[in-house]
């Protein structure tokens, strides 16, 4: 039976794809982490509304175009038209 001589060539292209599986494996581990974080962080939340900062109203009538910077109203302040005064919005 004749032996099989392995060549350092050969030998070296092992011990390379062996590295290369070890960090595969180390990067799979990386991103199995990043996912189990990114899911924990897309539970649904509650954030204070961009609009009304959280106040609950608008000085802005909700119907007046955004570019419009002057307006005749005897209302001073609007309910926010975001979150319908709730203040704060629910995030999914
Ligand atoms: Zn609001």
């Amino acid at each position: 039976m004749k032996k099989y001589t392995i060549t350092d060539g050969e030998l070296s292209s092992v011990i390379e794809l062996a590295i290369g599986a070890a960090e595969l494996r180390k990067e799979v581990q990386m991103l199995r982490k990043q996912l189990e974080k990114a899911e924990a962080h897309s539970q649904p939340y509650y954030q204070l509304c961009p609009k009304c900062h959280g106040q609950g109203i608008v000085s802005k009538p909700p119907l007046l175009a955004g570019d419009v910077n002057e307006w005749t109203g005897s209302e001073s302040s609007y309910p926010c038209d975001v979150c319908n005064g709730a203040k704060t919005l629910l995030v999914k």
